[in-house]
């Protein structure tokens, strides 16, 4: 599972005619591998043991591409760093308002209330973002 959507984003890649690196592999790999939701700044730090000459706008450069290929999403919260998801499949997030985890969870798409939001105020819609807050199983042992 985790090789094979590995295998499809390198031949994305290349057929966008990007040039596969070593670092370049190692945080498509970390993202697909990863169920989390990492910033470009904790993918760094997963990572700079194994490639001390990468820089954090290495990283940064990359998941730009990334986005481009359509093999991430950028999920932005304000002033905060953007978080990467490699989940492309349509879902949900729960964040715990204690630790900043981030959980998918799967829901058939709300379509519908995109469909109320045109009819409400005129607008055509094109997407839609959900989120959910509480505290998150391991932050609720702690308390
Ligand atoms: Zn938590
Ligand atoms: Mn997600």
């Amino acid at each position: 599972m985790l090789n094979n959507r590995l295998g499809e984003a390198i031949e994305t890649l290349k057929q966008t005619g990007v040039r596969m690196t070593p670092q370049r592999h190692a945080i498509l790999q970390y993202l697909i591998s990863t169920m989390g939701h990492p910033t470009a700044d904790e993918i760094y730090r997963a990572l700079e043991k194994n490639f001390p000459n990468m820089s954090v706008a290495t990283v940064y450069n990359n998941l730009r591409l990334f986005k481009e290929a359509g093999l991430v999403r950028e999920l932005t919260y304000g002033d905060s760093s953007s978080r990467f998801d490699a989940n492309l499949m349509d879902h949900y997030h729960v964040i715990c308002t204690n630790c900043g985890k981030i959980t998918d969870f799967e829901h058939p798409s709300l379509l519908d209330m995109e469909q109320l939001a045109e009819s409400k105020t005129g607008y055509r819609v094109g997407s839609h973002r959900m989120e959910m807050y509480g505290v998150c199983p391991t932050c609720q042992q702690k308390q």
